[in-house]
């Protein structure tokens, strides 16, 4: 293919224009924000997660989203390839705990710099500020795209990496969905994926900022558990959020959208059973006989949980320990064990990691990307619809998708 445009600069955009040209092709990437790769450099915390070591049976798993379809785009460039790519740009690497994979140096921008290098390099073209509207197509082949302000550049293929609709500050504003509906493609509904979540309790406010660390929480619908994890989480000003909320974040919009309840139970202390911990709290208390309940719990609990708890218990602060019965300690027991929010909502999608819907997939071949409706027009990155845990499975997904849309679209003629 002689020239190709690549609509979208963030990380299956910048794939596809690299792969693309080493390929051979004209490239030309048209990019709406002042710069490429806005949402890159505040992913992993400003860190750039970029892939994970897991096998590639894991990382599939991982993409919540249909990471079957992926099954072939990964396989033919793997987090391996990934890790070597970068190497290969110059940055190196590490692994973190999970088999994250991040840049040495700990920062996204040097990731997003090691790619526009290569750009450079390859004499791929840039222009940023450029709003894409509209994919051009003649007698269901595409010729190029016009912009919002009218201008037209003509292209022989478009690969269309405009991203989802979340951090929309960031340049991902759901664009790419309506042009692919124009031409005729589906669109699965979009939602928030890896999305903090509402809850109604108001002693909420009372721990807002706290983080915990090592907590088991379970979801559960209507009563029925939907879904469990263990890790950090964190309480907010609005409810929850965090990497374990994040990630159960998904069955919950699910059941959500349902109608059912949804309630968050956390169980404060997962490695002891309700007898052992009822033991270590019978050791605190000897220690602290005659110390009121609210001045005896600082070795058990987190300081701001230390009220709710004890409220959460029905017990009173001001009792003196020797005064606590067994039954107001089995209280307390059950109330460490099933901290229950009862969730409302999701925030909005604009606040969520990843955005699942989109594109659907099987409208698109599994291989090359290439739309199976318009000839030379090609799908990368999350614009599909594909959405993943949090670990670098999304951004695995988008250099995947990118790599694999850049080679087949220089390849076809
Ligand atoms: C806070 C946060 C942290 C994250 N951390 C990680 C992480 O550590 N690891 C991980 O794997 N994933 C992470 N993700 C998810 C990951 O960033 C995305 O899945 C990934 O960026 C998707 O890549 P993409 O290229 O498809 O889309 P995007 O990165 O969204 O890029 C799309 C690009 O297209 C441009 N564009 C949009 N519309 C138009 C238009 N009409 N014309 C021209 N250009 C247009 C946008 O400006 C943007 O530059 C994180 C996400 C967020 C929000």
């Amino acid at each position: 293919m002689e020239k190709i445009i690549v609509v979208g600069g963030g990380p299956a955009g910048l794939m596809a224009a690299v792969k693309a040209a080493e390929n051979g092709s004209e490239v030309l990437l048209l990019e709406k924000m002042n710069r490429v790769g806005k949402k890159m450099l505040i992913t992993g915390k400003g860190r750039c997660n970029i892939t994970n070591t897991a096998q590639i049976p894991e990382l599939i798993k991982n993409i919540t989203g249909n990471g079957a379809f992926l099954n072939s785009t990964i396989r033919a460039f793997d987090n391996e390839d990934v890790i070597a790519f970068f190497n290969g740009l110059g940055l190196s690497t590490k692994i973190e705990r999970g088999g994250r994979i991040f840049p040495e140096s700990d920062k996204a921008a040097d990731v997003v710099g090691s790619m526009l290098r290569a750009l450079h390099r390859l004499g791929v073209k840039i222009e940023v500020n450029q709003v894409i509207d509209h994919i051009l197509v003649k007698n269901s082949t595409v010729c190029g795209v016009k912009t919002k302000t009218g201008k037209i550049y003509e292209g022989d293929a478009v690969i269309l990496a405009t991203g989802g609709a979340s951090y929309p500050g960031t340049g991902s504003t759901g664009d790419g969905y309506a042009m692919a509906k124009n031409l005729g493609h589906s669109v699965v509904p979009i939602k928030p994926s890896l999305v903090p979540l509402e809850t109604k309790e108001s002693w909420i406010k009372s721990v807002q900022g706290l983080s915990l660390k090592n907590v088991k929480v379970t979801a559960l619908a209507d009563g029925e558990k939907i879904g469990e994890d263990f890790g950090e989480m964190l309480f907010t000003h609005f409810g929850v959020s965090g990497p374990i909320i994040l990630s159960l974040s998904r069955v919950v919009t699910e059941q959500l959208q349902q109608g059912k309840k949804v309630e968050l139970s956390i169980n404060l202390k997962p490695a002891l059973t309700p007898e052992v911990l009822d033991k270590r709290i019978q050791r605190d208390f000897e220690k602290f006989i005659r110390k009121q309940i609210k001045n005896s719990l600082h070795e058990l609990l987190p300081a701001k949980l230390i009220d709710v708890m004890i409220g959460l218990a029905s017990l009173e602060p001001d009792k003196e320990i020797h005064q606590v019965t067994k039954e107001e300690r089995l209280r307390l027991v059950n109330a460490i064990e099933h901290l229950t929010l009862t969730v409302t909502k999701t925030r909005p999608i604009a606040e969520a990691i990843v955005t699942a819907g989109g594109i659907e997939v099987k409208e698109i071949n599994p291989k090359t990307m290439e739309s199976k409706l318009v000839k030379h027009l090609y799908f990368a990155g999350e614009v599909i619809d594909i959405d993943g845990y949090t670990g670098g499975f999304n951004l695995q997904a988008a250099f995947s998708t990118g790599a694999a849309a850049g080679q087949y679209a220089a390849w076809s003629d």
